[in-house]
């Protein structure tokens, strides 16, 4: 029973920041219940684009997960892309835990799309940043810049510290699960 527990956990983590997933059979960050290869991979490998202003939104939260500053820069919109440094994404995210993703609402991109190259996410995401958990939630705007997704800017409505829960209480993540089952799977 231990051993599996190592194991499994081992599966559920196996975030290298340095180098690309070898693991394809772990579940994507971006909390879609499939597995990383199947859901976000094959748009931060530039091996399919995603479709959809939700798919970039996960997937852009996914490479944030896996620290690939690349697609992160990539997928921004030109005029913001020119406000980013790869170097500052890869910093950021290599400081970072991400720990769950919630999609609230995304805005009708397909009401008229002759004249609709825009659109709005809006998320939650929790994360560990230095050690700090942190709640934020956003109203993320996407354009579409020659037939792709792009996200542009976002509103941020909310960012605050959550206390480090002890192993037996709720996760700060709002699964209901106690955080030992939960979040902290990922922290270890
Ligand atoms: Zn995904
Ligand atoms: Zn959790």
């Amino acid at each position: 029973m231990k051993i599996n527990a190592v194991v499994q956990t081992f599966t559920m983590i196996n975030f290298d920041n340095n180098t690309r997933f070898k693991d394809y059979s772990m579940l994507c960050p971006c909390g879609t219940g499939l597995t990383y290869k199947l859901c976000c991979r094959p748009f931060i490998l530039a091996e399919n684009q995603a479709t959809s202003p939700e798919q970039l939104m996960r997937s852009r939260y996914s490479a944030y997960a896996v620290n690939e500053p690349e697609y992160i820069y990539q997928t921004y919109s030109l005029v913001s892309q020119a406000e980013q440094s790869i170097e500052d994404i890869k910093q950021w995210a290599s400081e970072t835990k991400w720990l769950k993703l919630i999609i609230h609402h995304t805005s009708d991109y397909k009401a008229d799309v002759a004249n609709k190259d825009y659109a709005q996410v809006e998320f939650s995401a929790f994360y560990q940043h230095l050690g700090r958990f942190w709640q934020m939630r956003e109203k993320s705007n996407f354009i579409l810049e020659n037939n792709l997704w792009r996200y542009h800017d976002g509103d941020v409505s909310k960012s605050v510290e959550i206390n480090k829960p002890k192993r037996n209480e709720v996760c700060i993540c709002d699964s209901n699960k106690k955080f030992k089952h939960c979040c902290m799977k990922t922290l270890s």
